[in-house]
């Protein structure tokens, strides 16, 4: 079993490999837990996959202006040919947030080196300054040196690009990230679920330190002295609210319409609940 958004990132298998005890407690969870059968597309490839449906009604406020946590402190994949075409194409702006090019220019790289390691580089930066440079992600800023920003994302916002603009040029990690998926080592299945307290043993992400997908951890005082005004008491909502059109777009209608249907059959969301329009994914700095 693989962890199928980890498949790309540049340690490789070291990360994406699930340990054999991991596989087990996945393995036992989905054939236990209510679950549906539905097709995903994922950048223009087709899956069969099994949802774990319920944890979609899970309560979730992406209040990522008012997190110091750095969900962006790794570089999660190596980039895409059209993220490298879209930052060379965006350069002066990409700089003007990330201050990448002034960086290097400083280190004394040319213009032209540092495009070519744009275009070439697994993280669009010269290796050996990874992690000696920017500790956090490559295309991340800090605007006004508080929380962590992805450039890409903002970039796109700023061009009007909207939620298929954002999904095609971030890493596909970043857009579905809190979202785990494992699939069979073929690729024949996927199986998605979210970090919670069930699945915390067999996830990568850590359920009990991420205040965006659990309340009880923003409202507590450890998550509280990092950010004294705390999240929105009142901006959480169901995933399948909060992250619809990520859903949509990021893994197709059909997969959308199939869990929030069973959740609605079951109960754990109302229609009421789909009037919101604040998500995650239109929010810019
Ligand atoms: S709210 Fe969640 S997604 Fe947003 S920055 Fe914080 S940890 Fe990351
Ligand atoms: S969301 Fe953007 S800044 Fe964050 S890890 Fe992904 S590419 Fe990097």
């Amino acid at each position: 079993m693989i962890y199928f958004l980890f498949l790309n990132h540049p340690k490789g298998e070291e990360l994406y490999s699930v340990p054999h005890e991991r596989e087990e407690m996945a393995r036992r969870y989905f054939k236990n837990t209510d679950t549906i059968e539905t097709e995903v597309s994922i950048k223009g490839k087709t899956y069969s996959a099994i949802v774990d449906y319920g944890v979609f009604s899970n309560l979730s406020n992406f209040d990522c202006f008012n997190c110091q946590d750095h969900c962006c402190a790794d570089n999660p994949s190596k980039y895409e040919p059209q993220t490298r075409k879209f930052v060379l194409d965006n350069l002066e702006d990409y700089n003007s947030l990330t201050r990448n090019v002034d960086i290097l220019m400083d280190l004394g790289y040319s213009i032209e080196e540092i495009k070519e390691s744009i275009l070439s580089d697994e993280l669009m930066i010269p290796a050996e300054h990874v992690e000696e440079e920017i500790s956090l992600c490559t295309c991340s800023f800090k605007p006004d040196n508080s929380s962590t920003i992805c450039a890409l994302h903002s970039l796109c916002l700023d061009k009007g690009m909207g939620t298929e603009g954002v999904l095609e040029y971030k890493p596909v990690i970043c857009s579905l990230w809190p979202m785990e998926i494992f699939a069979e080592d073929d690729l024949s299945t996927l199986y998605i679920t979210l970090p919670d307290d069930l699945t915390n043993g067999f996830v990568i992400e850590d359920y009990y330190s991420n205040a965006c997908i659990n309340r009880e951890y923003g409202d507590s005082p450890q998550f509280r002295r990092m950010n004294p005004d705390g999240f929105d008491k009142d901006g959480y909502r169901p995933f399948i609210v909060s992250y619809a059109d990520t859903i949509r777009y990021g893994l197709g209608e059909r997969c959308y319409t199939d869990i929030r249907d069973s959740l609605l059959e079951d109960g754990l969301v109302s229609k009421q609940d789909f009037t919101s329009t604040s998500q995650q994914i239109n929010k810019n700095f």
